[in-house]
């Protein structure tokens, strides 16, 4: 018979520490004020999605960035694959890991066994999300039952669990269901109260979007590395659904630029141009690194990388 308090971690299995990376946390190596560059990648879908997101990560080592993350699919849907990527990444490459956990569909026990899935398998970095509802992200939240409501909740249950430098989600424009944007940033300052150490936040196009969120939050009391992410625009049709699925807007004077252009190729110069525009302004501003959606493709990012004058 089980007698732990229900609500109790249970014993830890001795994790193995494989990953080369484990010594120091982002948290502590954003707060160490380098500056900061990272790719978010995705679990790929088959074996041809593997070889483009390998192929990526590859190109994209050289620039040795601080960390590389690996999503966690809508509903729980590529647990194991993220586990096994993001494990993989850890124990194989050069790079630091970080793995995205969310509450979505999973029993408080069933997220102690994903964590530690992950500490097994060398990953010493989380993304403590909520995530969103099966039906959409502007549909009503309900939490699973036996799991937890927030992402603040895991933010506590990863510590619990422990060894994990732990990163969340920031708004620059709001969370589309936030009731303000002040809510917003107490939220944002709520997790970092409960132990999140560094935040990445969802894509954006104003800069003022996000150095306002900063401001919001330190107001708050709260010292908190707040890492940007960025979307290159490869594609206007894909853009406007990742805009609506994010909430985020995408501004007048982005699209004007656009505008009359049919060629793949010309799009994606503009849109090199404009997240580069957009980077050396959060860059001047002092905000402390970049993270970019590479949605497993490197070449975008390699460009705005040039026109930065980052190099490998
Ligand atoms: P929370 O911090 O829990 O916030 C969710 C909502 O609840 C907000 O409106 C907030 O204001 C409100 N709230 C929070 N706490 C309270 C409280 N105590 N009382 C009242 N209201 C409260 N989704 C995935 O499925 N997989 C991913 O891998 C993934 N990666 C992401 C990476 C980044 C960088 C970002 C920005 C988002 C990512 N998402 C991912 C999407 C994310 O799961 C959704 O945006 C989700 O709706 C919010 O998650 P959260 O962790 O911010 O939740």
């Amino acid at each position: 018979m089980d007698d732990a308090a229900p609500d109790a971690v249970p014993d830890a299995v001795p994790a193995a520490d494989p990953t080369p990376h484990g010594e120091r946390g982002i948290g502590e190596l954003v707060a160490a004020g380098e500056r900061s560059v990272s790719f978010e990648f995705m679990p790929p879908r088959d074996e041809a999605g593997a070889a483009q997101l390998w192929s990526a990560i590859s190109d994209l080592e050289p620039y040795q960035p601080t960390f590389v993350s690996v999503t966690y699919g809508a509903g729980g849907t590529t647990r194991d694959t993220t586990v096994q990527i993001t494990g993989r990444i850890a124990r194989e490459t050069s790079l630091r890991a970080l793995g995205h956990l969310t509450c979505v569909g999973h029993t408080r026990e069933e997220l102690v066994e994903v964590l530690r899935a992950y500490q097994q398998a060398g990953v010493r970095n989380l993304l403590a999300l909520r995530g969103d509802p099966k039906e959409g992200p502007t549909a009503p939240w309900t939490p699973t039952p036996g799991g937890l409501t927030y992402a603040v909740e895991l933010v506590e249950l990863a510590h619990e669990v422990g060894s994990f430098s732990v990163g969340v989600a920031a708004f620059p424009e709001g969370h589309p269901s936030a009731a303000s944007l002040q809510t917003d940033a107490r939220v944002l300052a709520d997790k970092a109260r409960a132990g999140a150490d560094f935040a990445v936040t969802q894509l954006f196009f104003r800069p003022d979007d996000y150095f306002r969120l900063v401001e919001r939050v330190a107001a708050r009391g709260v010292e908190l590395p707040i890492l940007p992410g960025i979307m290159p625009i490869t594609n206007l049709g894909s853009l406007r659904r990742m805009a609506e699925l994010s909430g985020a807007t995408i501004p007048q004077a982005v699209l004007a630029r656009f505008d009359g252009l049919t060629e793949p190729a010309d799009v994606r110069r503009v849109g090199v141009e404009v997240a580069t525009e957009l980077c050396e302004a959060l860059l001047a501003g002092g905000a402390p690194g970049l993270h970019f959606y590479t949605l497993n493709r490197s070449r975008a990012t390699l460009e705005i990388f040039e026109a930065l004058r980052i190099t490998a």
